[in-house]
Formats: C-alpha cells, structure tokens, sequence
C-alpha cells in the first residue's frame, strides 16, 4: 500500500510499507476474456457498463454498495441468526452496537438506506417544507420530494468544483444554512448532513463544521439528521486533517460526530461491511415511536426490518469491525493508492481523492470530443475493452434530461468513477487498473465519442445503449 519516503542508508534504500490487514482462506476465481470476447459483450451490452454480466467482468470497480467481503467473524455470526419473527437476539446486538458506536438511543431497522430514509421523510415532512443538506444524494432527496418537502443544496460552493483542494470540501455554508433557516422558520423538519458527501466524490466534514452547524441548528430549534452511510470513512478523515484529532481512535471520532445529530439513516452496505441493512437512528422518543409504527407497513416488524436475523448478526459484526482504526486506514489507504498512481502518471482525476472512489476526468481523456458525444460514457467502455475493467458513468448521460424543455442536462463534471468495494481487491489488482488507464489514456487512437441508440425515460443511465461514432 502507500509508502514511507524512502529513506538512504548507506547504498541501500529502505521503504517501510503497510498492507491489507487480513489475509485470505476463501477465494473467488475472477477471469479476464480475451479481447475479441471483451468486444462482443461491450456490444451486446449496448456500451452501457451497467448491462454487462458480471462474469464478463474482470476487475468489478461499478459501486461499493454491497459489494464488501465479510470476514470469518461475521459468516461465524451468520450460523447464530435467530430467526424467531419478534425480538430475534441478533436484533438486540445490532441496537447495541449501534448505540455504542452512533450514539442515538432508538435504533429502527430497515432493508437498506433508502427505507430509513423514506420512514425519517413521511415522520417529519409536511408538503410545502424546506429541508437543507450539504449536496444531495439520490435517494435521499427522492423521498424528501416525495413526503412534499424542496431540497436546497447548502453545501459549499468549492464542492462544486474538481479542482480545488481543501481538507473538507463537504462542510456546510453556515451563512447559506442560516439563510435558510431565518427565511423558512416553521418550514425546515431537520437538517441533512451527509458525512462523507457521496454525490461530491466522497469529501468529508470537519467536525468543527458538524459543531457550528448543530449550535446554528439549536438557536432555531431545528434538529440535525445525520446521513451516516459513510461516517466512519468522514471520521478517519478528521482523525487525519483535523487539529487536535490525530492522536484519537476513529471510533471516538464517529461518536463525538454522531452526538453532534439527533439522528441518523443508514445503508449497512457501505461502511458496515454488509451486502444488505440498514436502518434509522434517533434520541427522540415520539419519532422513534412513530417510526416503529410506520416501519411495520413498509419494511417489517420493528426487530427485522426486512432483514434476516443473521443479516442483522453480520451487520452488528460488520460495525465493530468498520471502526477499527487498522480496517479504515486501509480501505481509505487502497483509494489513495489507486489516485496517488494515477496522479504520478499525470492522469486527470478529481482532487482530493475521496474516501471511496477514483473519479476520471473524461473532459481531459478526449478534449477533442463534444460532450453530446459521451465523453465519459466512451471512455468506460475504452476501459472495459481494454481490460476489462468495470467502471460507471458519472457525466451527461447519468444527469438526464431536462423534462420541459427535453434537452439533456449539460453538467460541468463529466466522470468515471471507479469505485473500490471494501476488502475485495489486493495492492495487485489497483496496479493492473492504473495500467488500463494510463493505457487508455495513453492511446493515440481516441475514440470518436458514441451515439445513444435507446433511450429509456427515468433514470437513462441505467438501460440507455450506445453505439460508437
Ligand atoms: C448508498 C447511499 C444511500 C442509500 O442507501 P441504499 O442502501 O442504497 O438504499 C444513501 N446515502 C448515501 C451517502 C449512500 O452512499
């Protein structure tokens, strides 16, 4: 993994690396297709990453929602799934375990992130209210839509933009924030804080920000909901830019962060190390009482959630293991691997490297090519043929169209992202995919961009098929 300056000892140079901290008693055989057979399943895909089969995949970098490898404590933890329908034991380790490490007192179990999200929505929002947050996530502000509520982004601007560098390009504008505030009073539920910010490439929030915004929240007797699907990653990055942070375990970091909220919603696919989970966090009793009654209709009984017992099992395992100090250095560790190779070579990525994901510059691949060409959609496909590596557009195709004018969304950063699943990929395999894109990057026959051939309404990204110019 990333290395100590390298140091001179007389005629010997001496490194001093650090490594995965885990090794491997089961494996999954991954293949890498020939060249001819990697054209033929790019073309039946449509050029879309997302309708690949997965077997068709040599080194699967499309999202880390998921997509984590449990360790033998947690299938150890699979075969004691009490599967009894109320108060399975594996519940109540779960809500402990939540409690020590999120802090809040009420832990309400859901299938996954969005499910908490839509029970915290339809408990808070009234149509017509404003709900802040620090840049959106997608399911997120669905269902804050959804319960009647307009999302305003209070982020800071230089989020917007990928080349600049700051420590937490995810904070808050307080003087944005206490506008919205000060104009809506009665209007605003909660506040969303996201930590770290997905949709920003992964950029924490300092705690000193968490702070001001909790002590700007309470002058208006205004609550503060926590996204906390990447809290623990958000906490290493504090444990390692923020002053008087570098000496504390992450764990104490994530809990002083958490009690800086009222509340949280989760996705036990990220951080928690699980393949699915989630749930919704509270102090307060009457919404805590009010989720367990929702939660029933749309999920499942306030002890499951939609979750098997030993789902619940693997995920309390899963966050005891997700704020060890050793475990999130070296997730956090592998993706600055990834970047620093990557930067050395000159290759454009979004700066700072964020805590779960590489983003390509596309513009900077083909600047040459119009962006009605898919630049990013061209260059994921460029990189899958040429090794089959599985990356996702983040550019014009996944922005959509506008609805009433029918023209695409032009945005300013058009991206691949590849995104590292947790514990899944050896120091090897990042090596051989900064090869593929500096190889891709390198190629003095650019690609001419694609045309998209099918269209689908919602979400295009997802189905849309392309053919090459
Ligand atoms: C993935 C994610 C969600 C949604 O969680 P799901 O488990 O996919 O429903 C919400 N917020 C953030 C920041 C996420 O990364």
């Amino acid at each position: 993994m990333s290395h100590e300056p390298i140091q001179t000892v007389g005629q010997q140079y001496r490194r001093r690396s650090w490594a995965e901290p885990y090794k491997i008693k089961m494996v999954e055989p991954i293949r890498m297709m020939s060249r001819p057979e990697r054209e033929a399943a790019m073309r039946e895909a449509g050029y879309n990453t997302f309708l690949l089969k997965s077997e068709e995949v040599y080194i699967d970098l499309l999202t880390d929602s998921g997509t984590s490898a449990m360790s033998d404590w947690q299938w150890a933890g699979m075969m004691l799934g009490d599967e009894a329908y109320a108060g399975s034991k594996n519940f109540y380790n779960l809500e402990a375990a939540v409690r020590k490490h999120y802090t809040h007192r009420h832990v309400i179990p859901t299938h996954q992130g969005r499910g908490a999200e839509h029970l915290l929505s339809q408990i808070m929002i009234k149509p017509g209210d404003v709900v802040p947050g620090n840049m959106y996530f997608t399911t997120t502000r669905f269902h804050q839509e959804h319960a009647g509520a307009s999302f305003v982004d209070v982020i800071i601007d230089e989020a917007h933009d990928p080349a600049v560098i700051l420590p937490f390009k995810g904070n808050v504008d307080l003087a944005k924030l206490e506008r919205v505030l000060t104009e809506n009073p009665g209007k605003v539920p909660y506040v969303c804080l996201a930590a770290t910010v997905n949709m920003a490439g992964g950029q924490p929030v300092s705690m000193a920000n968490a702070r001001a915004v909790k002590e700007l929240c309470s002058r208006h007797h205004v609550p503060v909901m926590c996204d906390a699907t990447r809290a623990v990653e958000n906490a290493y990055f504090i444990q390692q830019r923020e002053d008087g942070y570098k000496d504390k375990p992450v764990d104490e970091i994530l809990r002083e962060f958490c009690s800086l909220t009222d509340g949280a919603t989760m996705s036990g696919k990220k951080d928690p190390l699980v393949n699915i989970g989630g749930w919704l966090s509270v102090n307060d009793d009457k919404i805590a009482e009010q989720a367990r009654n929702l939660v029933v209709v749309y999920e499942g009984l306030h002890t499951y959630g939609g979750m098997a017992g030993r789902d619940m099992e693997a995920m309390a395992r899963g966050i005891e293991e997700a704020v060890q100090d050793d475990h999130i250095r070296a997730r956090i560790g592998q993706v600055e691997y990834l970047g620093e190779l990557l930067q050395d070579w000159g290759i454009p990525i979004v700066l700072p490297v964020g805590g779960h994901a590489i983003y390509l510059d596309a513009r900077r691949f083909y600047p040459e090519m119009p962006q009605t060409s898919f630049p990013a959609q061209t260059l994921a496909a460029e990189l899958y043929l040429d090794s089959g590596v599985r990356a996702m557009e983040r550019g014009i195709v996944s922005a959509g169209r506008n609805q009433k004018t029918g023209d695409h969304y032009y945005p300013k950063l058009e991206m691949v992202r590849l995104t590292l699943p947790r514990r899944v990929y050896t120091q090897a395999h990042m090596d051989v995919v900064a090869e593929s894109v500096q190889a891709v990057y390198q190629n003095p026959n650019k690609p001419a961009g694609m045309k998209m051939v099918y269209e689908p309404e919602a979400l295009r990204f997802f189905q849309a098929r392309f053919e090459p110019l």
